[in-house]
C-alpha cells in the first residue's frame, strides 16, 4: 500500500470539535497540566501491559522495563512523549481519539459553568484527557504500534485540532506509543528542561515507572557522546512507602492521579495490614461527589494492585456499592499475580481485604463526625443518600452505619440529626423513635399526622428522600428502641398519653360509632377500616397504612417506577373534634353525607401528595358545598 493510499482524513465528532475549542480557548490558564494528563495516560498503558503479560509474556517483546521518555527540541518547537506501554492498533485510535462515545463527555458538557477557572478543574474527571495537548500545541502527531502486533502496522494520528484529524499506517518497530507536540506560537517556555522537569516532579511525581529525561550538558561541546538518560521522578509505589516519608503535596498528587478530581480530598485512610493476609491501603474520600455517583454502572474507583502490579479497576468486588464513592488504590502481597478478572469474583482473601477496608473506612467517617463536623456535613450532602445503601446491604456493619445517619426532624429541617441526637432528646415516657416519611421533605413536614406530635412536643424525624422507605424497613430498631413510622398503624403513644386522654377518646370512640359505621358504607371498597384518630388535632380526616406491609411512600414509588404492586388499602381516621366531622355527624342528607365524606376522604389522599381517583368529581363536588356558602 502506498502512503497515499493509506491516509485517510476523517471527522472528529462534533462533541470532540466543541471540547477543543473550549481546550485551546478558554482553559489556558492551567497549561502545565497537559502534559500530567499525557504522562498520565502513558502509565495507565504501561500498567495495561504489565497486566496483559502476565498471561503473555511475549507482549513484551523481549524488553519488560517500562518507561516513559520525555523529550523537547528547540529547533523544531517540539515536546514528545514516549512510551512502552500496551499501544493502540487502527480501530482503537480511532475508537479512543476522535470519537468520543464517553458518557463522561456528555457529562463534561453538562457541568460547564463558563467559570474558566472552575472548567478547568473539570478536564480529566470526564476522560478528555488526551485533548489538552491542544492547550500548548497547534499540531500534535501521535504513533502508535500495540505490544505483540506487526511493526508494519504501526499508526499516524495527527491533527491541528480544527474539526479533522488523519490516519495513516507507518512502519512503527518498537512497540508503545510517542505522541509529539508542536507548540504554538509563545509557548516556548516549554522548551526548556528545567520547566520540564519542575512540571513532572510536581505533578507527576508519584507515578510508579520511571519517566526520564535526557541529562542536561553544560556548556562544553559534549558532541559524539551518546545521549544519556536520568529519572526524574521517585518512580515508586507511593502506597507502599511509610507515612512520614510522604509530603501532603505527594499525597494530593497522587489523589488527583488516582481521581482525575483537582480538588482536595476530604480525608484519606493510609494503612497497611499485616498478618496472614497482608495489604496496604491508600483510600480517599473526595470533597464533591463524583459525576456518575447515581449512574447504572458508575466507574470502580478503586484500583487493585498485587505487590505494585496493577491487576484491575474494574473489580465491583473491592468496595460495597454504597461505598463506590472511594477512590484509591489496594495493593495485596497476598494474591497470585496471575489472578484472572473472573477468579476475583469469588476470591477468599479479597473478600476479606474488602472488608476489612470498609471496617477501616467507616472507622475515617466516624472519626469525621465525631471531631471534625464540617468536614463531616460536607460529607453527608455530597454522600449521605449514597451511605444510606449500606444500611440495606451491608448487614454486617449495619450499627454503625445506622450511627453516622443524619435526618432532618420536626426540630430541624437541616439533615443534621443523628438517632443518638434524636434519643437524647426522646421525652419522659417515650419508648420509640417517631419517623415519617414523604415524597419530599416539605410533603412529610406538613402532613397531618404531626399534629399530634407537634401539640405534645415529641420530635419526629423527617424523612423525605426517595430511599427512606428503603432503609426505615431495614432498620427497624436502633439501641433498643423501635422506629415506628407515625403513619402507620393504630397510633399507641405509650406513656405519652396519659390515662384520662385515652379514657377521653374511648368516650369518644361509643359516640362515633354509628358514625363510623356510616362512613364505611360510604367508602366501601376504597379503605380497610375506619376509626377515631389519636393523631389529628387540626385536620378533619387523614390515611393511615396498617400496621405491617409496605408503607404508602414505598408504594407510591414503585408505582412510579412502574411495579405493579397490589396496594394494600388504607385505613381512614377521623378527628372527633373536628367541626367538619361533627357536621358530618349529624347530616342527613344521604347524598350530602356521602359527597362530603367522599371529599373528606380525597382531601385526605392529597394531604398526602397521593392522587385522587377521579379529580373531576372531587372538584364538582366541592363546588356544590361552595355554592351552598353563597347562596
Ligand atoms: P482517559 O485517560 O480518561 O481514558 P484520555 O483522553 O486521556 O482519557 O485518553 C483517551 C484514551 O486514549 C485512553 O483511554 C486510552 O485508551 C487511549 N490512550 C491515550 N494515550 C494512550 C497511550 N499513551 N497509550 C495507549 N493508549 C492511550
Ligand atoms: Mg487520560
Amino acid at each position: 500500500m502506498s502512503v497515499a493510499e493509506n491516509k485517510v482524513t476523517l471527522g472528529f465528532e462534533a462533541e470532540v470539535k466543541q471540547l477543543l475549542n473550549l481546550m485551546i480557548h478558554s482553559l489556558y490558564s492551567n497549561k502545565d497540566i497537559f502534559l500530567r494528563e499525557l504522562i498520565s495516560n502513558a502509565s495507565d498503558a504501561a500498567d495495561k501491559l504489565r497486566f496483559s503479560a502476565l498471561s503473555n509474556e511475549s507482549l513484551y517483546e523481549g524488553d519488560s522495563q517500562l518507561k516513559i521518555i520525555v523529550d523537547y527540541d528547540k529547533e523544531q518547537r517540539t515536546i514528545t512523549i514516549a512510551d512502552n506501554g500496551i499501544g493502540m492498533n487502527r480501530d482503537e485510535v480511532r475508537e479512543n481519539i476522535g470519537t468520543i462515545a464517553r458518557s463522561g463527555t456528555r457529562h463534561f458538557f453538562a457541568s460547564l459553568t463558563g467559570d474558566e477557572a472552575k472548567d478547568s478543574q473539570l478536564i480529566g474527571q470526564f476522560g478528555v484527557g488526551f485533548y489538552s495537548s491542544f492547550i500548548v500545541a497547534d499540531k500534535v502527531t501521535l504513533e502508535t504500534r500495540d505490544a505483540g502486533g506487526d511493526p508494519e502496522e504501526g499508526v499516524r494520528w495527527e491533527s491541528n485540532g480544527e474539526g479533522e484529524f488523519t490516519l495513516e499506517t507507518i512502519k512503527k518497530a518498537d512497540r508503545g506509543t510517542k505522541i509529539t507536540l508542536h507548540l504554538r506560537e509563545g509557548e516556548d517556555e516549554f522548551l526548556e528542561g528545567w520547566r520540564l522537569r519542575t512540571i513532572i516532579r510536581k505533578f507527576s511525581d508519584h507515578i510508579s515507572i520511571p519517566i526520564e529525561m535526557q541529562k542536561e550538558t553544560y556548556g562544553d561541546d559534549e558532541d559524539g557522546k551518546p545521549v544519556e538518560y536520568e529519572t526524574v521522578n521517585s518512580a515508586s509505589a507511593l502506597w507502599t512507602k511509610s507515612k512520614d516519608e510522604i509530603t501532603e503535596e505527594q499525597y494530593a498528587e497522587f489523589y488527583r492521579h488516582v481521581s482525575h478530581d483537582l480538588k482536595e480530598p476530604l480525608a484519606r485512610l493510609h494503612s497497611r495490614v499485616e498478618g496472614t493476609n497482608e495489604y496496604n491501603l491508600l483510600l480517599y474520600i473526595p470533597s464533591h461527589a463524583p459525576f456518575d455517583l447515581w449512574d447504572r454502572d458508575p466507574k470502580h474507583g478503586v484500583k487493585l494492585y498485587v505487590r505494585k502490579v496493577f491487576i484491575t479497576d474494574d473489580a465491583d468486588k473491592l468496595m460495597p456499592r454504597y461505598l463506590r464513592f472511594i477512590r484509591g488504590v489496594i495493593d495485596s502481597d497476598s494474591l497470585p499475580l496471575n489472578i484472572s478478572r473472573e477468579l476475583l469474583q469469588e476470591n477468599q482473601l479479597l473478600e476479606k481485604i474488602r472488608s476489612g477496608a470498609v471496617k477501616k473506612l467507616l472507622g475515617l467517617i466516624e472519626d469525621l463526625a465525631k471531631n471534625e463536623p464540617d468536614k463531616f456535613k460536607v460529607f453527608w450532602k455530597e454522600f449521605g443518600q449514597a451511605l444510606k445503601e449500606g444500611i440495606i446491604d451491608d448487614y454486617k456493619n449495619k450499627d454503625r452505619i445506622a450511627k453516622l445517619l443524619r435526618f432532618s426532624s420536626t426540630g430541624n429541617d437541616a439533615q443534621e440529626v443523628s438517632l443518638d441526637d434524636y434519643i437524647s432528646r426522646m421525652q419522659e415516657g417515650q419508648d420509640k423513635i417517631y419517623f415519617i416519611t414523604g415524597d419530599s421533605l416539605s410533603a412529610a413536614k406538613n402532613s397531618p399526622h404531626l399534629e399530634i406530635f407537634r401539640k405534645k412536643g415529641v420530635e419526629v424525624l423527617l424523612l423525605g428522600d426517595r430511599i427512606d422507605s428503603w432503609l426505615t424497613d431495614h432498620l427497624s430498631d436502633y439501641e433498643g428502641k423501635h422506629l415506628q413510622s407515625v403513619a402507620r398503624g393504630d397510633l399507641d403513644l405509650g406513656k405519652l398519653e396519659d390515662e384520662k386522654e385515652k379514657e377521653d377518646i374511648n368516650n369518644v370512640s361509643h359516640d362515633f360509632e354509628a358514625l363510623i359505621e356510616k362512613i364505611k358504607k360510604a367508602l366501601d371498597g376504597k379503605v380497610a377500616d375506619v376509626r377515631i384518630s389519636h393523631r389529628l388535632t387540626e385536620s378533619p380526616a387523614c390515611l393511615v397504612s396498617e400496621a405491617y406491609g409496605m408503607s404508602r411512600t414505598m408504594e407510591k414509588i414503585l408505582k412510579e417506577v412502574g411495579q405493579n404492586v397490589q396496594g394494600s388499602k388504607p385505613v381512614f381516621e377521623i378527628n372527633p373534634s373536628h367541626a367538619l366531622i361533627a357536621k358530618l355527624k349529624n347530616e342527613t342528607d344521604e347524598t350530602r353525607f356521602a359527597d362530603l365524606t367522599l371529599i373528606l376522604f380525597d382531601q385526605a389522599v392529597l394531604s398526602e401528595g397521593g392522587q385522587i381517583d377521579d379529580p373531576a368529581a372531587f372538584v364538582h363536588k366541592l363546588n356544590g358545598l361552595l355554592q351552598q356558602l353563597i347562596v
